[in-house]
């Protein structure tokens, strides 16, 4: 990994397609980063959507696999700074994302089945893939997934008084009930006349 780490070898242009086949059998490497407010499915579950998605790809094909003979695959890693929402304070909550990628592209079901130990299977639907859609999912299936602050540093958003929560319900379903006999006694009223 550390050879990737030189600022001189990333590319910042990710492209906006790709054939991922094409690119294992090229073996072709991408860096670069990608602004995180371009990840619409992900943004909507952040406070903020400021900064970047680091992106590094080695394409490969694996061919220690037993079945089919080859693999054409991914490794790598999306790094980021991402900003969540804590589900005890609702605050917004830092998180690193930093999750290794190993997929093997498949083209058809069958495929998953055969695949050799240590990549998910990332079926491709059609090509070319949509390069953002591929680094959104996995950083979706990345995320906890009820993410909150450490019990110490955060409190509960709603601080529940049980004892005034119940008069507040008697109090509702008294002035319900009120309300719900209204139409009746309404009706009552108009019955007699309806019928003569
Ligand atoms: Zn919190």
């Amino acid at each position: 990994m550390s050879k990737h780490q030189n600022s001189s070898a990333i590319n910042s242009r990710l492209p906006v397609q790709i054939d991922p086949i094409r690119l294992a059998a090229a073996r072709q490497q991408l860096y670069g980063e990608i602004k995180i407010s371009r990840f619409e499915r992900l943004s909507e579950l952040l406070t903020s959507s400021e900064g970047v998605v680091k992106v590094q790809f080695d394409f490969d094909v694996d061919i220690g696999n037993v079945h089919s003979g080859k693999v054409h695959c991914v490794t790598g890693s999306l790094v980021a700074e991402l900003s969540l929402c804590c589900q005890r304070c609702l605050q917004p909550m830092k998180w690193s994302l930093n999750t290794k990628v190993a997929l093997a592209f498949v083209e058809h079901e069958h495929q998953i089945d055969e695949l050799v130990v240590g990549y998910e299977p990332y079926l491709i639907e059609s090509t070319p893939l949509m390069l953002n859609d591929m680094i959104e999912d996995e950083i979706l299936l990345a995320l906890p997934q009820v993410p909150m602050h450490d019990e110490s540093v955060c409190k509960p958003a709603v601080k529940v008084n049980r004892s005034a929560e119940q008069v507040e319900v008697q109090d509702n379903t008294s002035q319900a009930t009120a309300k719900r006999k209204n139409p009746f006694a309404v009706l009552a009223d108009i019955k007699p006349d309806s019928k003569e």
